[in-house]
C-alpha cells in the first residue's frame, strides 16, 4: 500500500541540523504516526513520504522554507514586563503564549525592568534539516480519523477538543502578537 491521502503512516527517524547534530529521534518501538495529507508534519518529509511503501527506508534534506520557515524579523515583538506577571524569566527562555488561533512558542531574546523581547519565530526556523526515514505501517484511516484530522495509532481513547477537520493552515506568518490577543501563559 503506498502512502497518499487517508492513509495513517508510522514511521521511525532521525532529523539532524545542518551541523549534523541530531535534533529529535523515534525509533521502532516508539514509532510516529500521522494522517498523510493533513499537513501534520513539516510539508517537506510529507512530499518525500508521497508513495512511498512499508518498509522503505530513505534520507531527504529538507530546506527551511518547506521545514519550519525561514526566520521572520518582523516576528520579534516587545511586550510589557507587567503582562507576565510574576513568571520566573530569563532569557533564552521559550514560553507559549496563546494567540487567537492557539498556543505559540515564543523565545525570550532580551528582559528590561519594563519590557521583555520576544522572537516568535519557531525555534528551528531557518534551519535545513535532514531526516532518516524507515516507513513501518501504512493502513486505510478510519472514518473517525478522518473526521478528526490525525491519527490514533497511540491513543487507546481519543480526547482531544478537535473541530474536526484536517488543519491544512498552521502558518506562522500570519501571526500577530499582541498583548491583547495573549490571555494566559503556561
Ligand atoms: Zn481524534
Amino acid at each position: 500500500m503506498k502512502i497518499s491521502e487517508n492513509k495513517v503512516v508510522s514511521f521511525s527517524y532521525t532529523v539532524k541540523n545542518a551541523a549534523g547534530e541530531v535534533l529529535d529521534q523515534s525509533d521502532a518501538s516508539a514509532p510516529f504516526s500521522y494522517l498523510h495529507g493533513c499537513h501534520q508534519i513539516i510539508s517537506g518529509l510529507e512530499v518525500a513520504l508521497e508513495g512511498k511503501e512499508k518498509d522503505a527506508k530513505f534520507s531527504v534534506h529538507v530546506d527551511p522554507e518547506d521545514a519550519y520557515g525561514v526566520r521572520d524579523e518582523s516576528l520579534i515583538f516587545t511586550i510589557d514586563r507587567s503582562y507576565l506577571g510574576d513568571e520566573p524569566i530569563e532569557k533564552g527562555m521559550q514560553l507559549q503564549l496563546q494567540a487567537e488561533d492557539g498556543y505559540h512558542i515564543v523565545t525570550i531574546l532580551d528582559i528590561t525592568d519594563t519590557e521583555v523581547k520576544l522572537d516568535g519565530n519557531h525555534p528551528l526556523a531557518g534551519e535545513s534539516l535532514d531526516f532518516d526515514v524507515q516507513v513501518l505501517d501504512v493502513r486505510e484511516a478510519t472514518a473517525e480519523e478522518i473526521e478528526h484530522g490525525h491519527s490514533h495509532s497511540h491513543e487507546h481513547d481519543c480526547d482531544c477538543n478537535c473541530e474536526g477537520e484536517c488543519d491544512s493552515d498552521d502558518d506562522f506568518d500570519d501571526i500577530e502578537f499582541t498583548p491583547e490577543d495573549d490571555e494566559k501563559l503556561d
